[in-house]
C-alpha cells in the first residue's frame, strides 16, 4: 500500500475529454489520460485491501493493487509487467471496458472507487512510449499446428498465448483487417484502430500467421454480416491440416425487429452501419467496394437499443450532421445512482449516459426515451419516415403496453441496435458442433476439459461461445481457452488460466 492515508486524502480524478466542438469534427479518441503525477495519486488511493474485491470483479483478475503499489512507487516498468501478467491488451481495456473492477473496489461502498481503469491507461500508454512492449517469440517450437477462427480480443489473445508456447498458430479471418468488433463495431472515437495494428505486427512477431479476408465455411444466403472475405476455407481443411482448431468468430447475428415496414428503406442493423464509418477512418473507399454510405447528415434518426452498440450509433451519427437522434429503450428508466450497499460489490444498474450522449445532448440533438416500443415502420414511398411507438409499463416482469400512448416519431434513418441472438449458425454447423440453448457453441468453461466443444480437438471462446459480452471476457476466454488447447496438445500446459 503506497500511501497509508491516500484513500482519505486525495479525491478520485476522472481523466479529462476534449471539448466537445473540437472532438465532433473528427473520429479521432478523445480522452486525455492521467500525467504521471495524476496517476500516482489515484493509486495513492487504493488501501491494498486484504480481499481485493477488484481483482475478483475484474474478468481477466487483473492484480490491481499490484500494480496501484508500483504506479505509487514510480516503477512503471513492473507495473506493465504485473498488468500483462493478466491481460494481453491492456490498451484495449484501458479505453473501452466498462470497469467491472470499479464496481467492486471496496471504496465504491461508500464513496468513489479507485480510478483503475485509467491508471490502466496511463501504464499500457507509458509502455508503449518507453518501448517496454516488445515481441515474446518462444525459444523453442512444439511442432503443433493450431487454427484460431476469428480474430477479435477472444482470437488475438487466444492466438498470442499459443505463439508464446511455440505452437505454429494460424488466425483466419474474414474481414480484411484482424480486430473484429474491436476493429468494425467500435467507432474509432473509443478507440483508434493504429492499436490493433500494433498488436497485429506483435503477433506477427511471435509468429502467427495472419490470414485475413479468408471466411471459414460460408455464410447463409443473404447475411447482413460483415464479410469481406475473398477466399473460403472448409472446416474439414481445418480439421484435417491442424492438430487443434479454436473458434473465436464473435456472436454476429443481430437481433431484429420483425415489425411491419421493416423492409422499407433508410432501416439498417447498427452493424451495417459502424462498419462503414470506420473502413472510411481507415482510408478505405466504400465506392470501389460498390457500397452507398448510409449517412446520417441532415437526417432524424432513431436509434432502436439503449446499450453500447446504440450509443456508439448516436455518437456517430452526431458527427455525421444528424438533425435530430432519438434514441429507444424499451426498459423503464433506471436509478441515476444505485443503491450502494445493496449492489456492491456487483456490476449496478444505473442510468448510463455515455461520451457521445453527452456530446448529442450538448449539441441539443438528442431525445433518450425509456419504457417505449416500436409497433410499426411508416413511410412514404418506399422510404422510412417515421416509427409507430407505444408507451409500456413493466408489471410482474411483463411488458403491458399503456393504452392511448401510440405515437408517429420522425425518422429518416433507423438503426437497429438491439444486441446479438447468437453467432451465424452455418459456422458451428460447418464444424458439426452442438449448440446451447441460446444457439451459442456449447462448452464448458471448466479448468479440465473446458472449451473443448463436441467435436474432437475443436474449441470455443469468446462471445461466439458465451453471447454477446465484453472485451474483457474475451480476452479472458481467448487465454483459458489457449491454455486448454495447448494441455490437449501437449498433456500439461505452464499457461495461466
Ligand atoms: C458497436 C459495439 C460496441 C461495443 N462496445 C464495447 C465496449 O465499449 N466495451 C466492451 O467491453 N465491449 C464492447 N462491445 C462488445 C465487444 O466488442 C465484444 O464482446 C467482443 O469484441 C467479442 O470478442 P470476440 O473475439 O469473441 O468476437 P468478435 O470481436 O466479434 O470477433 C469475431 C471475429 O471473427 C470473425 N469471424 C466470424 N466468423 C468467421 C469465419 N467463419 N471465418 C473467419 N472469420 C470469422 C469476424 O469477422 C470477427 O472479426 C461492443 C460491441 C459492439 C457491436
Ligand atoms: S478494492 Fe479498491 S481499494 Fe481495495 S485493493 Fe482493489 S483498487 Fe485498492
Amino acid at each position: 500500500m503506497g500511501k497509508i492515508t491516500g484513500f482519505m486524502e486525495l479525491e478520485r480524478i476522472e481523466e479529462g475529454y476534449k471539448g466537445v466542438p473540437e472532438r465532433l469534427k473528427n473520429y479521432k479518441e478523445f480522452v486525455i489520460g492521467l500525467d504521471a503525477n495524476q496517476a500516482k495519486d489515484q493509486s495513492a488511493r487504493c488501501m491494498d485491501c486484504g480481499t481485493p474485491f477488484c481483482n475478483n470483479g475484474c474478468p481477466v483478475n487483473n492484480i490491481i493493487p499490484d500494480f496501484n503499489e508500483l504506479v505509487y512507487q514510480g516503477d512503471w516498468k513492473n507495473a506493465i509487467d504485473v498488468l500483462h501478467s493478466t491481460n494481453n491488451f491492456p490498451e484495449f481495456t484501458g479505453r473501452i471496458c466498462p470497469a467491472p473492477c470499479e464496481a467492486a473496489c471496496t471504496l465504491n461502498v461508500n464513496g468513489d472507487a479507485v480510478g483503475i481503469k485509467s491508471i490502466e491507461h496511463a501504464i499500457i500508454d507509458r509502455a508503449w512510449a518507453e518501448g517496454w512492449v516488445t515481441a515474446q517469440p518462444p525459444k523453442t517450437k512444439t511442432g503443433k499446428k493450431v487454427a484460431v477462427v476469428g480474430s477479435g480480443p477472444a482470437g488475438m489473445a487466444a492466438a498470442q498465448q499459443l505463439a508464446r508456447v511455440g505452437h505454429n498458430v494460424t488466425l483466419f479471418e474474414k474481414n480484411d483487417r484482424i480486430g473484429g468488433l474491436l476493429r468494425y463495431g467500435i467507432p474509432d472515437f473509443k478507440m483508434e484502430k493504429s492499436h490493433i495494428d500494433r498488436r497485429a505486427q506483435q503477433l506477427e512477431a511471435e509468429g502467427v500467421t495472419i490470414r485475413t479476408s479468408v471466411m471459414v465455411g460460408e455464410l447463409p444466403q443473404g447475411s447482413k454480416v460483415t464479410n469481406w472475405a475473398v477466399k473460403t476455407v472448409t472446416p474439414a481443411q481445418l480439421q484435417k491440416d491442424f492438430d487443434a482448431v479454436l473458434l473465436t468468430g464473435g456472436s454476429e447475428q443481430s437481433r431484429d425487429l420483425p415489425a411491419p415496414g421493416r423492409d422499407l428503406a433508410g432501416i439498417h442493423f447498427a452493424m451495417e452501419f459502424l462498419p462503414q464509418q470506420n473502413k472510411l477512418n481507415a482510408g478505405d473507399k466504400l465506392k470501389d467496394q460498390k457500397i452507398e454510405q448510409i449517412r446520417a447528415d441532415g437526417k432524424h434518426v432513431v436509434v432502436i437499443g439503449g446499450g453500447d452498440t446504440g450509443s456508439d450509433c448516436v455518437g456517430t451519427s452526431t458527427r455525421h450532421g444528424a438533425l435530430g437522434v432519438v434514441q429507444f429503450e424499451v426498459m423503464p428508466l433506471p436509478p441515476e445512482q444505485e443503491d450502494k450497499p445493496l449492489v456492491w460489490p456487483y456490476w449496478p444498474l444505473k442510468l448510463r449516459t455515455s461520451s457521445s450522449h453527452d456530446e448529442s445532448t450538448e449539441k441539443g440533438i438528442l431525445k433518450r426515451e425509456f419504457a417505449i416500443s416500436t409497433k410499426e415502420f411508416v413511410g412514404e414511398k418506399g422510404q422510412v419516415t417515421g416509427v409507430k411507438t407505444v408507451r409500456v409499463e413493466w408489471k410482474g416482469g411483463k411488458m403491458v403496453e399503456v393504452a392511448g400512448s401510440e405515437e408517429i416519431i420522425k425518422a429518416d434513418l433507423v438503426l437497429l441496435a438491439m444486441g446479438f441472438v447468437n453467432p451465424v449458425a452455418t459456422v458451428l454447423d460447418g464444424f458439426g458442433v452442438e449448440k446451447d440453448a441460446r444457439g451459442n457453441a456449447k462448452a464448458s468453461t471448466e479448468a479440465v476439459g473446458g472449451y473443448l466443444t463436441n467435436t474432437p480437438k475443436v474449441f470455443a471462446a469468446g462471445d461466439i461461445r458465451r453471447g454477446q459480452s465484453l472485451v474483457v471476457w474475451a480476452i479472458r476466454e481467448g487465454r483459458q481457452a489457449a491454455r486448454a488447447v495447448d494441455a490437449f496438445l501437449m498433456g500439461v500446459s505452464d499457461l495461466p488460466r
